[in-house]
């Protein structure tokens, strides 16, 4: 005989689940009309060269208000990969980051540097929509670097190779984000073709905890491959130096300067350089 589901148990037991669940419904219908109602926007945070304290990138980070609410990029990006708009998303992220970096007035040498979703990469229209994006708004490739996320080690070795292979030979740099925090094999950090590696906000926040252990062994492993390093996640005066001290290259974060939108930017850019 079949066990029958006592009527209002699974309401009580799933209410939580089942608000979850309606909330991600409207985002995901909301998401497909974010662009063309324009609800989606770039901020920009400075990256510092921690040897002379010049401004050396600016990440993009893709803001979304949706009905007067900002949502955070880390809820609605897998949503975005979950139902495939993350290509339509992703690239115009990038036409916007490049088209900004293109006419920033300010450090015509400050590159850009946009996360890009794996899915995004492994797309086989990923290379020519780069092309495009640099071509139209006539960014010089050298001014914009890639973040993708060490997860990217567990997806198809060959065709990740090819892929980078061919952001590569446009002078178009890669940095590794989050990196420490995945599920990354070392062996092909030897074998891939990047630039730089983030150490991932956690590691610095450890160092309040007196922890540096993984710091240093990521700053052997990113020697001994010819990586520069990029510290996240910088809030005090003590992470800047200590990791500067430790031979981290370039820093980010709040102590710096919070995301700020491309205007916002321009100013602050003036008062870091006096
Ligand atoms: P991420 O690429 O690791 O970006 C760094 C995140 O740390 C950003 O959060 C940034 O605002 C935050 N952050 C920067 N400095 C500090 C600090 O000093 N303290 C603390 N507590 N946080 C700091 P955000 O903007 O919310 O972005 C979250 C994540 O969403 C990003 O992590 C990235 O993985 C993803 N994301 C953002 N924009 C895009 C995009 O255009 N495309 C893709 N695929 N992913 C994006
Ligand atoms: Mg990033
Ligand atoms: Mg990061
Ligand atoms: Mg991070």
């Amino acid at each position: 005989e079949q066990k029958r589901i006592q009527p209002g148990t699974v309401g009580v037991f799933n209410a939580q689940l089942y608000d979850a669940l309606k909330e991600e419904q409207a985002l995901r219908e909301g998401l497909r009309y974010a662009i063309s109602r324009r609800e989606l926007s770039v901020v920009y945070q400075p990256i510092i060269n921690g040897g002379d304290n010049s401004v050396w990138a600016a990440e993009a980070l893709l803001r979304w208000t949706f009905n007067d609410e900002p949502i955070r990029p880390d809820i609605f990006i897998p949503i975005a990969e979950k139902i495939g708009l993350i290509h339509e998303i992703g690239d115009w992220v990038l036409n916007r980051a490049c088209i900004d970096a293109a006419q920033w007035s300010f450090g015509k040498e400050v590159a850009v540097s946009v996360n890009v979703s794996v899915i995004q990469l492994m797309d086989d229209n990923f290379i020519g929509a780069l092309d495009r994006a640099l071509k139209s708004a006539g960014l010089a490739p050298e001014k914009l670097h890639l973040e993708i996320t060490e997860s990217v080690f567990a997806d198809n070795r060959e065709k990740v190779q090819m892929q980078v292979n061919s952001i590569k030979s446009r002078n178009v740099q890669i940095s590794i984000d989050d990196f420490g925090t995945g599920f990354s094999s070392l062996s092909q950090l030897q074998t891939l073709d990047f630039d730089h590696i983030k150490i991932d906000r956690a590691f610095v926040q450890n160092l309040e905890e007196g922890s540096d252990t993984i710091i240093r062994a990521t700053l052997l492993i990113a020697k001994e491959f010819g990586y520069k390093t990029i510290g996240e996640g910088i809030e005090t005066l003590d992470h800047a130096e200590r990791l500067t001290r430790m031979g981290v290259d370039f820093l980010q974060g709040y102590y710096y300067a919070r995301p700020l939108p491309v205007r916002e930017l321009a100013t602050w850019f003036e008062q870091h350089q006096q």
